[in-house]
């Protein structure tokens, strides 16, 4: 008997240059998360649609006319990829608003600005420069060469879904290899759109592959395949050190981008208006549901009860509601399991003995929508759990501190090291500070800010390896020396060379 869901927009899987049904023909429905009810059906994909999906990527990496383009070629396919992008920046970014429930006037910026981030690396493609090594032997010449690692599997939560997608995508292909992405079950369908300008762009068939489903369906037999060579993660800790152990097994190389507890530190020097608007950009910008949210404020003694006042009358006025709407400024949360998490959370806080300074309870829209207020506590020690743990939620805990010496121990007294900001316009603090804290990312009077230039990763469980910038495509190349002698004999082959 057909269901109402059978009428929705359906998404296959994208395997070979074609969408395609998954093996087993199951689908499972996407929710709107404004409205709380499924706007469209996802394939379901298991290991099937894996071993399909890998086959494609393999073939394609080692036959066809992917292995015999230059690296110069890859790049004219990446800029029109790029010049794809933009184009459908608008369409692509209603899809994940749907999606997910973001901002519009977050996300379609978002994705059109991935046209700049695919054009970086474009241009990057031929920049990969080998080295001639100095040798300490007579008779011969050594060199490197860098070989793209083979087929990449890509796995990525709902947050951001193209962009942190992107963020692996564009550096693999310009380092030459292919890829089978998997995209969150929350979060499928920009994926499988994305895909079908890969082909339009002059991508042969198969280097760009997309299998839909659930983490132990589809992820799982993807990181432990035999002929993916490297995993590009990007998501929660747990799932995280999960796909670590599985691709060690085979001693796979991995990209971890994971959770975060920033700090974000302001001093009583600092530009208080700026830091205002700093602060609350950290933590509630996408309803707090970013890796890199300043989820701890960590504000000087003196001005801590002035600063909490402000944030406090900042966001007693933010608009909560449709995220398609120009002055919305509070999303829904994007899944029930996190809308649950988030509440959960708040109330761990309340038994800490945290003081709710603002917000801290659910709002059920009338549309169907979950949001949470936007949430400050004050009276939070670092010890607390509100302190420690990563909420992935439009809640802030306001630490205070007294000194420079104090801000660093409580900045740093957290397993994760993704990003800090500081606030102030004392060029001493700013050196100590930047050279001290431990996150991958250090921001001094802006936070935030992330571009493809800029090297981006984490401290301790926040992650390992770096992305964006020109270190990125090292993360899908080995490093191969190459040996030549001119020597017209062989030495003695029992002597040490
Ligand atoms: P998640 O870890 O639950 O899921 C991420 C992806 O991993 C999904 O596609 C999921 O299906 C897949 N997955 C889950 N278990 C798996 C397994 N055993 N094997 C293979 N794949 C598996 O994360 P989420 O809830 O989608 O996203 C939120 C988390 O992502 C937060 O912790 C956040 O901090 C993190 N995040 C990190 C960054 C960063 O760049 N550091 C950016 C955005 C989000």
């Amino acid at each position: 008997m057909a269901s109402s869901e059978d009428a929705l927009p359906t998404y296959g899987l994208y395997i070979d240059g074609g969408e395609v049904p998954s093996a087993s023909g199951a689908h499972f429905p996407t929710d709107d998360p404004y409205t709380n009810q499924p706007w469209a059906r996802i394939a379901r994909g298991n290991a099937d649609d894996v071993n399909r999906a890998v086959a494609a990527a393999q073939r394609a990496f080692e036959s066809g006319p992917w292995p015999r383009m230059t690296a110069t070629q890859r790049g004219q396919l990446l800029r029109k990829l790029g010049d794809l992008l933009a184009l459908h920046a608008p369409r692509l970014g209603e899809i994940e608003r749907r999606d997910n429930g973001k901002l519009a006037i977050e996300v379609t910026p978002q994705i059109r600005y991935l046209a700049d981030y695919v054009h970086y690396y474009a241009g990057l493609a031929d920049k990969v420069q080998s080295e001639v090594i100095p040798s300490d032997k007579q008779g011969v010449f050594a060199y490197t060469k860098h070989e793209a690692k083979g087929v990449v599997a890509i796995i990525t939560p709902w947050n951001s879904p193209l962009a942190l997608t992107t963020w692996k995508l564009a550096p693999a292909l310009a380092a030459g290899c292919t890829v089978v992405v998997k995209p969150s079950e929350y979060t499928s369908a920009s994926m499988v759109e994305f895909a079908k300008l890969f082909a339009e762009a002059g991508f042969p068939s198969g280097v760009v592959n997309v299998v839909t489903g659930f983490g132990q369906e589809v992820g799982e037999p993807l990181v432990t395949h035999p002929q993916v060579a490297h995993v590009g993660f990007t998501g929660g800790e747990g799932s995280g050190r999960k796909i670590y152990e599985l691709a060690a097994r085979d001693f796979k190389t991995v990209t971890l981008e994971l959770g975060g507890k920033s700090p974000n530190i302001v001093f009583d020097d600092a530009d208080l208006d700026q830091a205002v608007k700093g602060v609350i950009a950290g933590i509630f910008a996408a309803s707090g549901q970013t890796c890199i949210a300043g989820s701890r404020l960590l504000v000087q003694a003196g001005i801590h009860d002035a600063f909490v006042q402000r944030l406090v009358e900042f966001m007693s006025t933010a608009r909560m509601g449709d995220p398609a709407l120009p002055d919305t400024q509070i999303a829904p949360i994007a899944t029930r399991p996190q809308f649950e998490k988030i509440l959960s959370y708040i109330e761990i806080a309340k038994g800490e003995g945290a003081h709710c300074a603002l917000g801290g309870k659910p709002w059920l829209a009338p549309s169907g929508g979950l949001f949470v207020e936007p949430t400050i506590f004050t009276g939070v020690h670092n010890r607390m759990r509100i302190a420690q743990e990563e909420v992935f939620g439009p809640v802030l805990a306001v630490i205070p501190f007294v000194d420079v010496e104090d801000a660093i121990a409580i900045a740093n007294d957290v397993p994760y090291g993704l990003a800090a900001g500081v606030w102030t316009r004392d060029l001493r603090r700013v050196m100590v500070m930047t050279d001290r804290l431990k996150a991958g990312t250090v921001w001094v009077n802006n936070y935030r800010s992330t571009s493809f230039t800029s090297p981006f990763g984490g401290y301790k469980r926040s992650g390992v390896g770096r992305e964006s910038g020109t270190e990125a495509i090292r993360e899908y190349l080995h490093t191969k020396c190459v040996w030549i002698s001119s020597d017209l004999e062989v030495a003695n082959p029992f002597g040490r060379r």
